[in-house]
């Protein structure tokens, strides 16, 4: 038995991880903005008693993400085993000529700043404990070599309009992805595993604002159940040797 701590845990992604770690018996800490607000949660907390602990945390705001850790650091005396910095928005997806400040700023406070401050404030208690193990959320949409080819292929800039929007987007996971490799280099001595991974094109909120954002009638490969069984899967495989990985949910490696 572990103790998770889930950014982001109101809904889609981070949700279905609280679900299904508490299901096979793990701690879960479900860190959500308005925790008061989460009748799911609250829901799941009625039938995991003891096991799932919800704490409020706002990813753009440091004070709040203070206050968390402090509120655990006297809960968990025995301190956290993972933490999955799962909070993201997607922001608009307009043409990058038309990206604004505004939504770069908004993208990169919750995408980039927020998995920052989070690693940052949990690392005392990460230390306490076993697993020692980092997960950043990214996605392929972060990959340099990955979106390489957007400028290579003509016949995809004509028919995916995605290859030349979501400026702030692609550029948070970007960012996020060289956040994993500093702190991985960092805590590389002290045992510690972290990682980036995508958890495929998802339909939860994000995933599904993203096909209309995105114009396209395809629909999201995975169903949120699927993929988070994947993404339990990879982290249970996680071990210091492959810490400053990037990979896929379904366990590929991802090119960076
Ligand atoms: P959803 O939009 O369904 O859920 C986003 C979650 O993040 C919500 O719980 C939301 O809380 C929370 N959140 C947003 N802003 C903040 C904040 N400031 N502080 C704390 N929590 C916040 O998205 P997904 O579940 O699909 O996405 C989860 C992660 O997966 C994201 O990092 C996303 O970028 C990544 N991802 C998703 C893909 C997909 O296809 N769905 C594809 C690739 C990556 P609230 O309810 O309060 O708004």
């Amino acid at each position: 038995m572990s103790t998770y701590l889930v950014t982001g845990a109101s809904r889609g992604i981070g949700f279905e991880l609280c679900k299904q770690l508490l299901s096979r018996g793990e701690v879960v800490i479900a860190a959500a903005r308005t925790p008061e607000k989460a009748t799911n949660l609250k829901e799941l907390e009625g039938s995991h008693s003891g096991k799932l602990h919800l704490v409020k945390l706002d990813a753009e705001d440091a004070s709040s993400i203070k206050a968390a850790a402090d509120k655990l650091d006297k809960e968990f005396p025995g301190g956290l085993d993972v933490l999955i910095n799962n909070a993201g928005i997607s922001g608009s997806f307009v043409q990058c000529s038309q990206e604004t400040v505004e939504n770069v700023l908004a993208v990169h406070k919750v995408n980039v700043l927020g998995p920052m401050l989070v690693t940052q404030a949990m690392l005392p208690l990460l230390r306490k404990g076993s697993k020692k193990l980092i997960a950043n959320v990214s996605s392929g949409a972060g990959s340099l070599a990955g979106k390489l080819k957007f400028v290579e292929d003509a016949e995809i800039r004509k028919t995916l309009p995605y290859a030349t929007q979501a400026l702030a987007y692609k550029q948070s996971k970007a960012a996020l992805n060289m956040q994993t490799l500093t702190f991985a280099a960092d805590l590389k001595d002290e045992g510690f595993t972290v990682i980036s991974y995508c958890p495929g094109w998802v339909a939860t909120d994000m995933g599904l604002q993203g096909q209309e954002l995105m114009k396209t009638k395809e629909n999201p490969t995975w169903t949120t159940e699927q993929s988070v069984e994947l993404q339990i899967k990879l982290l249970d495989g996680m071990t210091p040797d492959k810490s400053g990985g990037y990979f896929q949910h379904t366990g590929e490696k991802l090119d960076w």
